[in-house]
């Protein structure tokens, strides 16, 4: 059974605060227009809906995200695997010396940042919620979901985002990566400077507000899917593309 939110002593215990971010202009139509377009193409492209890639519950979901920056796939879920074998119990990880957690994560990029940081964001799960679990997460609006995420120090956009998307609690939100960013920017859905954390809430207005958990996660998979097959960080296929009508990045690079 979901765990009940003790809202009032999450409330009362300390967070760092986050600068107040201003709301972005709603979209133009024509850029709504443009994102569901992209999104029907690439969906026959690719077949819709995508399977979801794993299945786990939103603690480890968290842990996952955050040793997969930018480090590749197959060398995250190692880690990933090491670290869970080495702790079955989350909370003797968090308690652990941080040598041990480096240890089990040796294979990601920057493994003696990122071992203090899971130490410190699932301490701070377990010190505002009270226990060492996000299962309650699922009583939550999404919106709110994500803001309790985003207000621990060391948790983005993406990772909030892949937690609700990714997980078992399937809720609905647009995790963005380096491979969805970069065909979004080259699309011109997103402006040339901006970057990966403040794209999450541009990518994800353009798209119908009453989109479903799986309408985003399919989002967000066919155009990392296009980044990674076609739309490539050197060289584009754009000759082969479907998009290359709606792009001005391939349509420049043809010309
Ligand atoms: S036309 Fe080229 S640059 Fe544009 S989305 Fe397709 S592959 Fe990427």
């Amino acid at each position: 059974m979901p765990q009940h939110v003790d809202h009032a002593s999450s409330a009362s215990r300390p967070v760092r605060a986050r600068p107040v971010r201003r709301p972005a202009p709603p979209p133009s139509d024509d850029l709504r227009a443009k994102a569901l377009e992209v999104h029907r193409r690439l969906g026959a492209v690719f077949g819709l809906p995508i399977p979801y890639f794993h299945s786990l519950d939103p603690l480890s979901e968290l842990v996952s995200s955050l040793l997969s920056h930018r480090t590749r796939n197959a060398e995250s879920g190692r880690a990933f695997k090491a670290l869970r074998a080495r702790f079955p119990d989350w909370s003797d990880m968090v308690e652990a010396d941080t040598a041990e957690v480096e240890a089990a994560i040796h294979g990601v990029t920057w493994p003696e940042a990122k071992a203090p940081r899971i130490q410190q964001v699932l301490g701070d799960v377990r010190d505002r919620h009270g226990d060492l679990s996000l299962d309650f997460l699922a009583d939550m609006d999404p919106e709110d979901a994500r803001a309790w995420l985003a207000a621990i120090p060391g948790v983005g956009p993406k990772t909030s985002a892949a937690v609700l998307s990714f997980s078992t609690l399937r809720m609905p939100a647009l995790p963005v990566d380096s491979h969805h960013h970069r065909v979004a920017q080259r699309l011109g859905l997103i402006g040339p400077k901006v970057d990966v954390g403040p794209s999450h809430d541009l990518l994800r207005a353009q798209l119908p507000p009453d989109w479903s958990a799986q309408d985003l996660y399919d989002d967000h998979e066919v155009l990392m899917l296009h980044g990674q097959k076609t739309c490539h960080f050197r060289g584009p296929a754009c000759g082969r593309c479907a998009l290359l009508d709606l792009c001005p990045t391939g349509q420049a690079r043809g010309a």
